[in-house]
């Protein structure tokens, strides 16, 4: 069954004293009744604080990142069985700036999906064009090659492991989002091809989140599309009144 999902990615905000808070806030004014699960993706350092906090809710935790080794000599980096070992079951791979500032390649991150499912954790998969690809009328190839690259070496019993997360970079933190017509054009393509390759069961079942400057004002609307789960949120996930009011938009 396809969930509806809202997940807020934090990326380098909130120190400890602030991700407690915010957590408090959420479990606190998140209506018991809310249709969509809810994902919260804080900081390395404060996801074992962030797991206790949360226990006995309904609100789960995801990091932002995992290595792909075992483990071994990777100065500054954590590995699967480390963020299981707090409780995190989730992990962000593919975003955008890991694709651009931290230069994770297709190959890397189609490794890092290996080794996150080989921990039976559930991968938040995000991909997206960028600006140049979308005016050049090139982003469903972009988009397709990212998934094939990155993705879709898994097994078909492993789709239940996925959630997918088309975050147009063009989107991401400027204000300028997507509109509703432009993220169901995508995220049709991208069921489409996901039935290609593993057929309509998988297709079906997936859940395909939308992320780049969803606000309380425009959350309803894309989450009405057909093909649009959810969201994966960046700068309104940081206040619990904003991101409150993008969960109970589902
Ligand atoms: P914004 O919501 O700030 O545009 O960020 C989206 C994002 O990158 C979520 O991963």
């Amino acid at each position: 069954m396809r969930k509806k999902i809202v997940a807020g990615n934090w990326k380098m905000h909130k120190n400890a004293a602030q991700t407690k808070e915010l957590l408090n806030e959420l479990l606190t004014q998140i209506p018991a009744e809310t249709a969509a699960q809810v994902i919260v993706a804080p900081t390395f350092v404060n996801l074992a604080s962030a797991v206790e906090n949360l226990t006995h809710s309904n609100i789960s935790v995801a990091a932002q990142n995992v290595h792909q080794a075992e483990s071994g000599a990777f100065t500054g980096e954590i590995s699967a069985d480390m963020l299981k070992s707090v409780g995190v079951n989730t992990v962000i791979l593919g975003h955008s700036e890991r694709r651009a500032i931290f230069h994770e390649t297709d190959a890397l991150i189609a490794s890092k999906v290996n080794t996150a499912l080989k921990h039976d954790m559930t991968v938040i998969f995000c991909f997206g064009e960028e600006l140049k690809d979308r005016q050049s009328g090139n982003h469903f190839n972009i988009v397709e090659n990212q998934l094939k690259d990155g993705l879709f070496h898994i097994e078909a019993k492993d789709w239940e492991k996925i959630v997918l997360a088309y975050e147009p970079v063009w989107a991401i933190g400027t204000g300028e989002t997507a509109s509703p017509e432009q993220a169901q054009d995508m995220h049709e393509f991208i069921r489409e091809t996901v039935r290609k390759a593993f057929g309509s069961d998988v297709a079906e079942d997936v859940s395909i989140l939308y992320g780049g400057s969803v606000k309380p004002d425009n959350a309803k609307e894309i989450f009405s599309k057909p093909d649009v789960d959810g969201g994966l949120i960046g700068g309104a996930a940081l206040n619990a009144k904003d991101f409150i009011a993008i969960v109970t938009s589902i």
